[in-house]
């Protein structure tokens, strides 16, 4: 019988931090400034220069661990990991190796057929990103180095090899992301490469414990693609074990062209970093005291924002999923709701309005939501489309004519009553002018009438429409509805 394989995959995820500074100097961290005007002594590695651990990156693998169930030390260790490559001026990178920040933490995720898991989080380390090659520059055959970016702080977060599918390994990266886009410690962006993965993928026969040998995917800048390179490499090493072969420890890229894993470069003589504590460093202490402080200042995760909009306000999963898709957009959802349910006193009540902002932010809201990393240009603001909900809800204007007013209010900035008030937009509810319009629309369709009172009830549909009519669109049609009935019915 053919051997059955098991996949295991880990997977390491550098997370670019999102602070001003640098990790272990003054100079901008930001992205996109030409090559080589954020540097100083520091991050250039020049000699005696002395590297200070920035307080707001500590904060953030604080926040990250914390979020993430790891036990913070409150004493770890900066230590040098060298090797020679020209991204790396000093020879050496500042990392953390054997006495990390966090470790122990855990990570939930869920798959999309509602299968949920945890994944285990070996630990998070802070440590400083290298410069960036640019090949193929300057003559067209040379290649440059830009250290912007050289001494920028990340933080890398080691998951245990708990993963079974590609499909897990996407919704772990997934879920990882959104905790610390919410946590604001990182933007989220894979394209910027500002949030990354590598994938350490093996094959172990089915029952077997120890793991088979394993490959590196590096550098893949998409959840689509982490899921296809590592399906794609689960395939390639089970045809090579199927047919008797053995697979070669290496780091692969991905090619989103040919669908393929390709080798870069072998593994087996690239081990030796001679890991030892920076003696520029000194131990990095966290009081018990700062951690507790740390703690307080956690914010709601989506995890929980989704589970308790499914539970208080009636919101479907999938809803709750599109809304929590970015913390801007979830911080304005939970702000118009809020304003909307105003101080209704039942929870249905709050249930009612919290469902309608979700409906109408889906439907109207999201066509011109842009989001810029961590921040989202929204249409309009919080208490402008609390108005808009509101006019509604008071019958003033249908909901149709609110995705007018709507688009309205994004192209000029005014605000939904004044709209209606310009636009003569009221509906019609005063009953006395309905029921004139009514009667109207009976006495000319006798017929009708007729048959609607021998118990073609379905007529009443068309009544309704010619009231409408009659209205130009302004009757408020469930009142339309109640006064036709009145009249027919007596
Ligand atoms: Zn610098």
């Amino acid at each position: 019988m053919a051997t059955v394989y098991e996949p295991v995959i880990g997977l390491e995820v550098h997370g670019q931090l999102l602070i001003k500074t640098k990790m272990f100097c003054g100079c901008s961290a930001s992205y996109g400034a030409p090559p080589n005007t954020h540097v100083c002594p520091v991050c250039l590695g020049l000699p005696g220069a002395l590297p200070v651990p920035n307080a707001a990156a500590i904060e953030c693998a604080v926040r990250a661990g914390l979020a993430l169930g790891c036990t913070v030390r409150e004493r770890s260790v900066f230590a040098r990991k060298n090797y020679f490559y020209p991204d790396l001026a000093k020879g050496y990178q500042i990392s953390q190796f054997d006495l990390p920040i966090d470790e122990h933490g855990s990570l939930d995720i869920e798959l999309e057929d509602g299968t949920r898991k945890t994944i285990g989080i070996t630990r998070i380390h802070l440590e400083e990103d290298a410069a960036k090659n640019l090949h193929g520059v300057g003559s067209g055959t040379d290649t440059l180095v830009d250290y912007n970016r050289a001494g920028v702080a990340l933080i890398e977060i080691v998951g245990e090899p708990e993963l079974r599918s590609a499909a897990e390994a996407e919704a772990y990266l997934r879920r990882l992301r959104e905790v610390l886009m919410f946590l604001g410690v990182n933007d989220g962006n894979l394209e910027e490469g500002s949030f990354r993965c590598d994938a350490n993928v093996s094959l172990r026969p089915v029952g077997q414990e120890k793991f088979g040998t394993r490959t590196e995917l590096k550098n893949i800048n998409s959840f689509r693609f982490v899921r296809k390179a590592i399906e794609y490499e689960l395939g390639r090493q089970e045809a090579i074990l199927s047919s008797g072969g053995r697979i070669v420890q290496e780091t692969r890229t991905y090619s989103s062209a040919e669908d393929k894993t390709i080798s870069l470069r072998s593994k087996e003589d690239a081990h030796d970093y001679r890991y030892f504590p920076d003696p520029d460093l000194p131990p990095l202490v966290v009081s018990a005291a700062q951690i507790a402080a740390i703690r307080a200042t956690l914010p709601e995760l989506p995890a929980s924002k989704r589970a308790r909009w499914q539970s208080e306000l009636g919101l479907t999963a999938a809803d709750a999923q599109v809304l929590s898709a970015h913390p801007a957009l979830a911080r304005f959802f939970e702000a118009t709701a809020a304003l909307v349910a105003g101080d209704a006193p039942t929870a249905e009540q709050r249930a009612a309005a919290g469902k309608r902002c979700a409906n109408f932010l889906q439907a109207e809201v999201l066509r011109y939501v842009a989001f810029h990393g961590l921040e989202a240009s929204l249409p309009v603001e919080a208490s402008a489309l609390a108005e808009l909900l509101a006019v509604v809800e008071a019958g003033t204007i249908s909901g149709k004519m609110a995705k007018d007013v709507f688009a309205e209010m994004v192209a000029t900035g005014k605000r939904a009553q004044k709209i209606v008030a310009q636009r003569g937009l009221s509906q019609v509810s005063d009953t006395g002018v309905l029921e004139a319009a009514a009667r109207e629309v009976l006495a000319q369709n006798a017929g009708q009438v007729e048959r609607y009172r021998a118990g073609k009830t379905n007529v009443l549909g068309f009544f309704v429409g010619q009231v409408m009519k009659a209205t130009k669109g302004a009757a408020n049609p469930a009142l339309v509805n109640d006064v036709l009935k009145r009249l027919l019915e007596t």
